[in-house]
């Protein structure tokens, strides 16, 4: 179940977003009275609830709004407690001085907004021997491993407890909380009205990651990289197992470079049996690797993690999916299976989707040359693959037949930039960006208005997507709905 907070400075507004969230398949909400502007009218907000609610009026010192006095705040506390709600939250400081009463529930709550506490097992020792029916633990994550903690506190307590980890290094502590047999976990009416770090929304909760079907059984996938917000990975996994009837869900890892081993340490007891990998992680995760698997022959990056009875093995299918990709095109453009023994590839920039992509366009035949901003940076691909390299300033020396945009050069929001200028493009050639967001980067509308034949990043996305589906579930990926909503996702936004 999901508990929903409504922080509203109007007793009319919180009193319809409550129906609203309702009407949506709400089946609990926070009343958060320390947002309401002046006093308070309880039974107003409680007259005709549509659900059962959690009142809570949190101080400033808790992360709150509340502005009156402290005896104020109790009574209003105790008052909704005599008006017979079905929750309230005590923090554990006043938890002994508000007794039970009638048949609302008590919850017991603690905030840490620096840290989540290494004698984390005491404080809900304590929390618990304030007569709790719920234990709420919200700490701050610094470190990944801080939400395996918390998780595991959840499944062993014998009082209910919701166990939460703040900040976006947490998210995934709020979306695995039903997993771990927490009664409900938190979020709020709208992802841009968020009341604690990393909360996400109701719509996301539902929509996305489809929280009430998540059960003990439910197999654990993600993307981990630092920074992951912008990650689209999810909303396109999420909607391939629900259309698939598989039993999984696919979260954003926030995972900085110096806890990715204590992470993919971790992964196996968070019930992770798969991760995508992306940037920065795609090479470090190769000394953690058991294995890896042939696609990752020659470009030492994977991303796409497996894990298997104790066993961590690498894939790469961003390479297979940007050959098919370019493949596919080139079909298109020759009228036939084209071979590239005599194409020149240029390859800007020289990052991991570089190499990944040079690495098949040789072995292919193709001649390729790679221009990077960073010249040591090109030279030493150029070296690994055996390739030549032209300084950045220079790649208009170049006349290559395909042309392939491996920077974010032209990705959201800078849309009006591009790594090549229009001038330079000639109808022969076959221009692919990996950027995918947006679809229609300037450099593939120059590349159309000049005839070109284009390559979208959002093809390549879908199929390493598909590439990474296929070796989590041994299923065919839905590869048309995946590319609707990745489509959609990088549209108008909508969460
Ligand atoms: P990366 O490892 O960070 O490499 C980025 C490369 O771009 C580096 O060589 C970097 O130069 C260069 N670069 C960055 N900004 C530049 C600028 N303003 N001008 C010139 N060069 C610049 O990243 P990556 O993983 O290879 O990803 C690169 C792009 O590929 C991203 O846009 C990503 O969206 C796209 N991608 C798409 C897919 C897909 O499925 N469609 C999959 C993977 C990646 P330095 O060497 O100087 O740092």
């Amino acid at each position: 179940m999901i508990c929903v907070s409504i922080a509203r400075g109007r007793h009319r507004h919180m009193i319809a977003e409550h129906r609203h969230l309702v009407q949506q398949g709400a089946q609990l909400a926070e009343l958060r009275l320390d947002y309401i502007n002046g006093e308070v009218n309880l039974k107003r907000l409680l007259l005709d609830r549509p659900s059962p609610v959690v009142i809570t009026c949190r101080r400033e010192r808790d992360g709150g709004k509340f502005t009156g006095s402290e005896d104020q705040r109790q009574m209003l506390l105790r008052s909704a407690i005599a008006e017979g709600v079905e929750y309230v939250d005590l923090e554990d400081d006043i938890a002994g001085t508000i007794g039970r009463y009638g048949k609302t529930k008590r919850i017991i709550s603690l905030h840490d907004y620096r840290k989540t506490p290494d004698d984390l097992a005491d404080i809900h020792a304590r929390l618990a021997s304030h007569d709790a029916d719920i234990i709420k633990l919200a700490t701050t994550a610094n470190q990944p491993h801080d939400n395996l903690r918390m998780l595991q506190l959840v499944r062993a307590s014998k009082v209910p407890t919701v166990g939460i980890c703040m900040g976006d290094i947490g998210t995934p502590s709020r979306i695995l909380a039903g997993r771990f047999g927490a009664p409900f976990t938190f979020a709020t009416f709208h992802h841009e009205r968020t009341l604690a770090p990393g909360q996400l929304s109701f719509q996301q909760m539902t929509e996305i990651y489809h929280y009430d079907r998540i059960d003990s059984n439910t197999v654990v996938y993600g993307v981990v990289g630092d920074p992951i917000g912008h990650s689209l990975s999810p909303m396109v996994h999420n909607a391939a197992f629900r259309r698939m009837g598989v039993n999984a869900v696919y979260l954003p890892f926030r995972v900085p470079r110096e806890h990715l081993s204590q992470f993919l340490e971790d992964a196996p007891a968070l019930g992770i049996k798969g991760l995508s990998v992306t940037i920065p992680h795609k090479e470090a995760v190769l000394k953690k690797l058991t294995r890896m698997d042939d696609s990752m022959s020659g470009i030492a990056a994977a991303n796409t993690l497996l894990f298997e009875d104790g066993k961590i093995v690498g894939h790469n299918t961003d390479h297979q999916a940007a050959l098919d990709s370019l493949e596919l095109a080139l079909t298109e453009h020759h009228g036939r299976k084209a071979a590239l023994d005599n194409q020149t590839a240029l390859v800007l920039g020289a990052g991991g989707a570089a190499k990944a992509i040079a690495y098949g366009l040789k072995r292919m035949g193709a001649t390729v040359v790679v221009a990077g901003r960073t010249p040591q940076r090109a030279q030493q691909l150029a070296d690994s693959l055996k390739c030549k390299t032209v300084e950045w300033a220079n790649r208009y020396s170049v006349q290559p037949d395909i042309l392939v945009n491996c920077t974010p050069v032209g990705m959201h929001p800078n849309v009006d930039a591009t790594p090549y200028d229009k001038h330079h493009l000639r109808p022969s050639m076959v221009v692919f960006d990996t950027v995918y967001n947006p679809e229609n980067t300037l450099l593939l509308k120059d590349a159309r208005s000049q005839s070109c034949t284009v390559v979208t990043g959002v093809e390549m996305f879908v199929r390493q997507a598909c590439l990474q589906f296929k070796e989590f579930t041994s299923q065919e990926a839905p590869s048309d709905l995946m590319r609707d909503v990745l489509k959609r996702a990088i549209g108008p936004a909508k969460y």
